[in-house]
């Protein structure tokens, strides 16, 4: 899968930890494979606490280059309670601050509180991994030094107002992501998603900027390493 996205352009990926195992696998994939480098996190929707000390130790690999996912998600059915997610994020928090890597951050239907806690955490820099909210919120993760993720969503004829914001995100703080197996592209529903198809996003994206497919992918490698300082 990842010769079959190189081979299609889509040259650096990131691939996300959800909890302590799957984030050491994340690091073993980053190793060994090149063109993959590893989140370090912890998903809001696992039950079992976060082991701040193994996840800080792994976090400081060199190919991990974000902690992520991380989070708030008050809609799917079954999560930890709100209080017990946010007393994680604010852990998550600290340890990316504490390391100077960005965030990865997950949100449904928590935006002014994942807002809130971005405030409060000083020097805390990251992206709004699979944005789907309206200009206003864009606006205000915006004015908190965030860059924001777009991705296959855009492509469903229906989203209006993401494209809204697709055009109207600065151009220095626009990226572009998969969120593989999930999140495919319209014309691909029901198919599981692969970071080959960031293409189809990329496409998309670009005709809605006025811009050359070359153009977005110089755009969003500058873009990638400005935020993913290891990514090198
Ligand atoms: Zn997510």
């Amino acid at each position: 899968m990842v010769e079959t996205a190189v081979r299609a352009g889509v040259t650096r990926m990131i691939t996300m930890g959800v909890d302590l195992e799957r984030s050491r696998t994340a690091v073993l994939l980053a190793h060994r494979l090149d063109a993959v480098w590893a989140a370090v996190g912890h998903y809001p929707g696992e039950h079992a606490p976060p082991d701040m000390k193994a996840l800080g130790e792994l976090a400081r690999d060199t190919r991990v280059v974000a902690i992520g996912e991380v989070g708030l998600d008050f809609e799917e059915h079954g999560t930890p309670p709100r209080d017990v997610q946010g007393e994680r994020l604010h852990q998550m928090f600290e340890l990316a601050v504490e390391l100077d890597l960005p965030v990865s951050v997950h949100n449904r239907g928590a935006a002014a509180e994942i807002a809130s806690a971005i405030a409060a955490h000083r020097g805390l820099r990251g992206v709004m991994h699979y944005f789907a909210l309206e200009w206003d919120w864009a606006e205000r993760f915006l004015e908190l030094g965030f860059y924001l993720s777009f991705a296959g969503l855009v492509t469903r004829p229906s989203r209006h107002a993401l494209r809204g914001v697709v055009k109207q995100c600065p151009a220095d703080r626009l990226l572009l992501e998969t969120d593989s197996p999930y999140g495919n592209a319209h014309k691909r529903m029901g198919v599981p998603n692969q970071p080959a198809y960031l293409l189809d996003t990329a496409e998309l994206v670009s005709e809605l900027r006025g811009m050359s497919l070359e153009e977005l992918a110089a755009q969003e490698s500058a873009n990638a390493l400005a935020l993913f300082r290891n990514m090198k």
